[in-house]
């Protein structure tokens, strides 16, 4: 079944401020709004406002609303005014995800089919999907981000995708090519740098949920898994034994605390989704314990079960390496 947006669309004479060049998108970017208003508030709220931000829609438990059209490129991913991310994508905000629970679930759910309808009639695959993080390093979508579910969302977006009969991929896949939402069969031919390609899960992610320490050794009819638990490392194997976690205590003192130590600390909760990404610009692995890294220590507490005060102590220590396993 369709999913029918509800259009409140910016004015034309604010095309300038919200909106000002033609956009012929190439990708979808996920957003939460880290807010707990409605779609239609969230964006009558920013088509009304004066700020430059913007984004094409935004999707709550009950209705998809847009504000920007389509064919405009829109300010959401912070990569500058000749950001990709800004210049080629349409930004979906999921509403809700400050408070999350039941809303916010429902949210997701009905922003994952209006994503896979979006894909389907662009003839593209799950490989046209990004997180607002990848553009800028933002911690955004925050909920999704903090809960470790990145490639589950993309995997719940593909089996989404193949239900509505939507393409695989934006290139022609192979004929037989089989990618269901949770696994992936290997067809005769396929590396694994092809089947990250088909599935839009990365290598890395591939590797450690499947336990493939050689990439060049999978076999034909092996039944690769594309989701699993949280703990999953997104990163090579190789990496994980370089963080070396410090022991003791780390808090923000003033003067703050520097050093490769801490950098490590940084480093280990960028892997976990924590902390914004070392590939990303802007990165924040200074090597120094701010607010921002007991921020990201907090979250991590929280999700796992720890006292959530930002402290780096033994405890944390053995959860995150438990979580890099
Ligand atoms: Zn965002």
């Amino acid at each position: 079944m369709t999913i029918t947006v509800k259009k409140n669309l910016v004015s034309e004479a604010k095309y300038a401020l919200k909106c000002p060049n033609y956009m012929d998108a190439e990708y979808i970017t996920i957003h939460n709004t880290a807010n707990d208003a409605s779609a239609a508030n969230e964006i009558s709220y920013m088509i009304g406002n004066t700020s430059s931000t913007s984004f094409h829609f935004a999707v709550d438990d009950k209705e998809v609303r847009q504000g920007i059209p389509t064919n405009r490129n829109a300010w959401h991913t912070g990569d500058g005014k000749n950001g990709t991310g800004n210049r080629k994508s349409i930004g979906v905000e999921i509403c809700y995800s400050k408070s999350g629970g039941r809303k916010y679930k429902a949210a997701e759910k009905l922003a994952f089919k209006f994503v896979a309808q979006l894909l389907k009639e662009r003839g593209w695959g799950i490989d046209r999907v990004r997180k607002h993080q990848d553009w800028n390093g933002k911690y955004c979508p925050h909920r999704i981000l903090s809960e470790g579910r990145w490639e589950q969302v993309k995997a719940a977006i593909a089996a989404e995708l193949e239900r509505i009969g939507g393409k695989k991929a934006s290139s022609p896949a192979k004929t037989g090519t089989k990618i269901s939402g949770a696994t992936y069969t290997v067809r005769n031919g396929d590396a694994l740098s092809v089947i990250a390609q088909k599935t839009g899960v990365s290598m890395a992610t591939l590797q450690s949920l499947n336990g493939i320490k050689n990439p060049n050794l999978i076999k034909v009819g092996q039944v690769l898994k594309l989701t699993g638990s949280s703990t999953s490392s997104t990163k090579p194997s190789n990496k994980r034994t370089s963080y070396a976690l410090p022991s003791g205590i780390y808090k923000v003192t003033s003067p703050m605390r520097k050093g490769d130590d801490i950098r490590r600390i940084q480093n280990a909760l960028a892997s976990l989704y924590f902390y914004p990404d070392k590939g990303a610009k802007n990165n924040g692995i200074d090597g120094v314990y701010g607010p921002k890294t007991a921020n990201a220590v907090k979250r991590f507490q929280s999700v796992n079960g720890l006292t959530a005060d930002g402290i780096y102590g033994p405890k944390t220590k053995a959860k995150i390496e438990e979580k890099l396993k």
